[in-house]
Parts: structure tokens; sequence; C-alpha cells
């Protein structure tokens, strides 16, 4: 039978799809895209936003319609989220938990057997321990997302994920070991580690994240290793310090801000202030002169008045972010920030948006010009529409080599990245190892 799958949201969504996968194909499944009339299809959802859910239905009703016969399978955090899961996604006919997805294939066979409509959604309970899904590849990628961490302890005034992914657990480093050791002869000299919240990460089981960094820096065959999001206040300078001797470690953090007003951070329930956002950039900086620092910023949170939002706008300005993601508030069912008064209009919430977007753009154009001259590595992952090769550097700069073939792909080149191209996007050139001295 031919399965198929579609993952919505985070990277430790695809991580899951993937280790959802390799349990299918092991149990005799063929892959398949969504497209090509799969037997199975399942669909990893996501919940984190208004717009996610809003493109999980969609989603869920385009692959009905496109596969009428198909077995549509629905896990991940809208499943687990909503308690009216059943109802809310009628064209699914097995809709399971994160918990329950493990046992598909199982699963599959009773419902082949009986044809009947599966709904489970077991709860997360205190105490669960970190499940054991370690990948062995991540299909057309060239870098591999390595789930290291699942759960948040901290229940941040918007947030739905803690009630969708449950208590922080940690996977244990020996396992961590065998599975980079695996991702590492399988061909990938870069992976993620990536984590609900990967910032908490070990803080269950008394080891810490500069060990899981240290311990993939020390994988023959893995040449980067690169971090997920981060939270601000679990990271600090006695830590950067250790990470700044981790050689594989690629300077590129994407902490999240979400906001740069400290009235706003307060109603979140954000546990840090500005000023020690600031002062971690500043330690960032100092310690990875080369670093490109990227954010998530929420606007029109509850109560956000306009100079609240034109002092988030202003601190996102001088942090100068290299990327910054942009969400309009929405409201997430069963968090304290739904009921909270002083709910914003949504015209104000998008002309908001449209303002950070805005700032946002000018600094990426400004960081993207600032890479110009640099020399660096460049992992070559796919080819480019303008010719040549595509790939990133370590602080995640993309660059085309016009001259790179697709032979080339997953390998490390040497660049000097020459232009910025009238697409906004940076070209680069070979460059000796010398240059990169
Ligand atoms: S730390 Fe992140 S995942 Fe955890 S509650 Fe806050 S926003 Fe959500």
């Amino acid at each position: 039978m031919k399965v198929a799958f579609y993952t919505i949201g985070c990277k430790v969504n695809q991580a899951d799809s993937q280790a959802i996968r390799q349990k299918l194909l092991a149990a005799g499944y063929t892959p398949a895209e969504p497209e090509e009339n799969p037997d199975v299809l399942v669909l990893n959802s996501c919940a984190v936003t208004a717009e996610s859910e809003r493109k999980t239905r969609q989603k869920l009703r385009h692959f009905r319609a496109i596969n009428r016969d198909c077995i549509l399978v629905l896990t991940g955090c809208s499943a687990q989220a909503n308690p009216n899961a059943a109802e809310d996604y009628a064209e699914a006919d097995l809709i399971l938990g994160h918990r329950d997805a493990k046992n598909l294939p199982a699963l599959l066979d009773a419902y082949l057997r009986c044809g009947e409509r599966t709904v489970m959604i077991s709860s997360h309970q205190r105490g669960e321990v970190f499940e054991d899904s370690a990948i062995e590849c991540f299909p057309g990628r060239t870098r591999a997302n390595v789930k290291i961490e699942d759960g948040c302890d901290r229940f941040c005034a918007y947030c739905i994920i803690p009630y969708a992914r449950g208590r922080v657990r940690s996977k244990p480093l020996p396992a961590l070991r065998t599975e980079l050791e695996t991702l590492a002869s399988a061909g990938f000299a870069e992976i993620v580690l990536v984590g609900i919240n990967l910032s908490a990460y070990g803080s269950d089981l008394g080891c810490t994240l500069c060990e899981a960094v240290e311990l993939a820096g020390s994988i023959s065959g893995i040449k980067r290793v690169r971090l997920g999001s981060l939270e601000p206040d679990l990271l600090n300078a006695e830590i950067l310090q250790i990470l700044s001797h981790c050689e594989s470690l690629c300077p590129h953090f994407h902490i999240s801000l979400q906001s740069g007003c400290d009235n706003t951070l307060r109603a979140m329930r954000r546990r840090y202030t500005a000023a020690e956002y600031r002062t971690l950039a500043c330690e960032i900086f100092a310690r990875f002169p080369d670093a490109a620092l990227t954010t998530d910023v929420i606007v029109g949170f509850p109560g956000e008045s306009d100079e609240d939002f034109a002092a988030s706008l202003a601190f996102v300005e001088e942090i100068a972010f290299a990327k910054v993601h942009v969400f309009p508030f929405s409201p997430r069912k069963g968090t304290p920030a739904a009921e909270m008064a002083h709910q914003l209009p949504k015209a104000i919430k998008q002309e908001r948006a449209h303002r950070m977007l805005a700032l946002a753009e000018r600094l990426r154009v400004q960081f993207l010009a600032a890479q110009v001259g640099k020399t660096a590595q460049l992992l070559l992952e796919q080819p480019h529409p303008l010719g040549g090769m595509q790939g990133c550097t370590a602080n995640y700069t993309p660059v085309r080599l016009p001259e790179a073939t697709p032979e080339m792909q997953n390998t490390l080149q040497p660049i000097k990245i020459t232009a910025l191209d009238a697409c906004g996007g940076l070209v680069g050139c070979a460059a000796t190892a010398g240059q990169l001295m």
C-alpha cells in the first residue's frame, strides 16, 4: 500500500512525520506523494496560530476531495489540542494524538479489518518520558532535523503548545549519539537539533543543550550543527561561552522575542525584559561576530497600545535582526490570552503586521548586503532557478553559486559572496580555502 505525508508547522513536526513514516515503511508501505493517489495519507497538523489551524482544515478538505477512497489520518497539535477534534475534522478516518501516532501501523491494520473510524487522543501525563523516535534519514533534504526535546513547561499567555505537547522531556545523550551516527553514515553533513522548547533540553535528565551540541560536533561526518528555535531566558553568557568553543556550531540563533516592549512581554507572561534580550544579543555578537540573529514577533497582543507597539518596532530596529517572522496575534482557545480584555480589532493587527513586516524586510536587505565580500563555506542544497546551485552558509545566509552543478549537492564549498542580485538574492563564486583563513 502507498502512503503519503503532508506536514504543517515546525521542524519538530517534520521530525515526527519522518519517524512515523519510517514505522510505516518498515511495515511494508511504499512512499508516495499526496497527488499520487495514495492508499493512506497522513496529515501532521499544527495549532500554533489561527492561520495554521485554517490550513489544517483546508488541507484535510482538499485531500479528501482529490483522494476520495484513501484512508485519511490526522495527527499533530490540531488533533491533540482540540477537544472537539472528532466533529471538527469529519474528513479524517483516523484522528490520533501525538502519543497514539506511534501505533499507526497497527491502528491501520485494525481499520482495514473493521473499517471503524478511529479517534484516539491520549492526553499527556506528568512524568511522561521522551518517546524515542530516532530518524535514519530525511528524504529530499540536505540537513536532518533531529528532535531532542518535546513539550514545554512555560505556559506563555498566548501559547497552545504546552497543552498540545505536554511537559518538557528530553532524548538521552546515548540515544542521540546513536541517531547522529546513523545520520552521519547516511551522508548528512549538517544536522539541526530541534525541540518544542529546545533551550530546556536536558532539564529533566540532568544534562544540557551544550552537551548535546558538543556530542553532535564530535560525530565523524557531521560538519555543521544548527540549533532550532531558542528561548532567551534560558540562554546566558556562560552557555554562549561554552557554545562558542563548538567549532561545528552554526552561528545562527533563532531566539523568540515576541515583543520589544516590557508591558507586552509581562502581559504575555514571557520571562525576560527587552533590556535582558538586548544584553543577550550583545553577548552573542561578541562571541559570534558573523552571527545571524533571527526571531519571532507577535503584533496586536491584547492591550498593546500604540506606544507599546512603537517600542516593539524600535527595539526590533535597534537589534537589527537578520530575519523576523511576524505574527498578528490570534487567540488560541484554552489560553489565557484568548480571554484577555482589550482584544484589538483585526484592522489594527493587520496595520501593525504590515509595518513590522516592512521593517523586517528592510533589515533583511541590510543583513544580506552586509554579507557581500565575505567568504564562507556553502552547503549546496538544490538547483537554483537562475542557474547553478543554491545553498546556505553557516549563519544561514542563502547564496547562489552559478558554476555549481547538481553533482555537487550536499558538499561544502568555499565561496566568496560577490553580489546582491536583482532579485535580492546573494551570488557567490568559488574561493580558495586560503581565502577562508
Ligand atoms: S516557551 Fe514557547 S512553546 Fe513554551 S509556552 Fe512559551 S511560546 Fe509556547
